[in-house]
């Protein structure tokens, strides 16, 4: 079980989540980061007392550097200030919870280290899940996913010692605030209404990624590295009402399924105390209180992202890389009312045409690609 812990971006809805589930198990904060969030991270700071506190931005960072005279802490900026709080000697678990690409390198550091990864930031492995699965292999860390889907595979997959048993994986979802519609009523969505989750509350981005159905396509490709699985093997249904949280089918015909309120805090927490478990202080699931559990296949004629990711699966290579750049970019863009909800996964198509594959990339190949395919983002914009 974990005893210290970094957490990067603990100002987001991960972070604030994780920090809660710290101070009930008791767990030490060894290194807290955030982009720019002076304000949040500064009460943190005061309330966990980590020894190191990160902000990416340096302008914030020397303002929480002047706030922070009367602690006995270091503050660092920038990409080597977040990478220095993933790799700290004192913490042995890191809990990746920045949101996109930018949680590359740090993971990457923290892996080095062979500290357990804690992962939230899937556009981490979508990009690069070759590499890190391979670096986590060789350096012998430990991945123990935090998205509430591979959570439940994971824990669906306790006991089984034979890999070939596995058929299927089954990724449950919502299928967001705008199921049931068609791609023409979705062409002007307002970001007010995409960012209306019905089941969940997260970040700005994740959000629009769950609207689009591009948060599922990063999850299938995030499936496919962390259990080393065939696109074959994987499988997403509808299910509105995210009790079931995903299930792993057997070649007997069992199928097992993870069930429970949709509250991040019960992944995040087995993350952190695998393989054992703790006492939650959180209500279980009542069963008799449920709604009717329902399943439906996806529309990847309205939902164009889910079918684009999952090519891309099938692709591999660099193609990963390119589909979440140009998504990360195209989602920007649409948070800032800079292009159409029918934009995002029109750019996303666009920049798959641009940037060409590279098979077997390295971490350079990675970072390139990104870089091509958020230009070909801005460029059409
Ligand atoms: P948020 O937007 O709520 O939080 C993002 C966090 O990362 C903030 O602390 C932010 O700091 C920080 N951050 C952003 N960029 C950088 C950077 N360059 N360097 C250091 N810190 C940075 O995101 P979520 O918590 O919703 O999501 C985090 C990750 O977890 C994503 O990859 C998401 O897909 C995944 N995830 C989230 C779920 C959820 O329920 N929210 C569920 C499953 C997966 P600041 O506050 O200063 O901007
Ligand atoms: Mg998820």
């Amino acid at each position: 079980m974990t005893q210290a812990i970094s957490i990067l971006g603990s100002t987001g809805s991960i972070g604030r989540q994780t920090l809660e589930v710290c101070a009930e198990l008791g767990i030490q904060v060894a290194a807290l980061t955030a982009h720019s969030n002076v304000d949040l991270l500064e009460r943190q700071v005061r309330q966990f007392q980590p020894c190191l506190a990160v902000l990416y931005e340096m302008e914030p960072a020397l303002e929480l550097t002047r706030r922070l005279s009367d602690l006995d802490v270091k503050v660092a900026y920038g990409l080597p200030g977040v990478i220095e709080a993933a790799a700290l000697p004192e913490s042995d678990t890191v809990v990746t919870a920045v949101v996109g690409m930018a949680g590359l390198q740090p993971t990457l550091a923290a892996i080095r280290q062979g500290k357990r990864v804690a992962l939230a930031n899937k556009e981490t492995l979508v990009c690069a899940g070759g590499l890190v699965m391979e670096s986590a292999r060789q350096y012998g860390a430990e991945i123990v996913p935090v998205d509430s889907e591979h959570s439940a595979i994971f824990q669906c997959l306790q006991g089984c010692r034979d890999r070939t048993e596995i058929r299927k994986l089954i990724l449950t979802c919502s299928g967001g605030p705008f199921f049931g519609m068609s791609r023409e009523e979705l062409a002007h969505k307002k970001k007010a209404d995409a960012l209306r989750h019905p089941n969940w509350t997260m970040g700005e981005k994740i959000t629009i990624d769950c609207a689009t159905l591009m948060n599922k396509g990063l999850e299938y490709i995030e499936a496919m590295r962390l259990f080393a699985v065939e696109p074959a093997q994987l499988d997403v249904v509808i299910h509105r009402q995210s009790i079931i949280h995903s299930m792993v089918e057997y070649r007997d015909g069992a199928v097992l399924a993870q069930m429970g309120t949709p509250d991040m805090r019960l992944p995040i927490r087995y993350a952190l105390t695998y393989p054992s478990r703790s006492p939650s202080p959180q209500p279980p699931l009542d069963l008799l209180a449920c709604p009717p559990l329902t399943f439906q296949p996806p529309d990847t004629e309205a939902f164009p992202c889910l079918k684009m990711a999952m090519d891309c699966a099938g692709t591999g290579g660099t193609s990963c890389a390119v589909l979440n750049a140009a998504n990360e970019a195209a989602v920007g863009l649409f948070l800032k009312e800079r292009i159409s909800f029918g934009q995002i996964p029109q750019l996303v198509e666009q920049a798959l045409e641009a940037v060409p594959v590279i098979l077997n990339p390295a971490l350079e190949d990675i970072l390139e690609a990104d870089r091509q395919a958020r230009a070909a983002v801005y460029d059409r914009a």
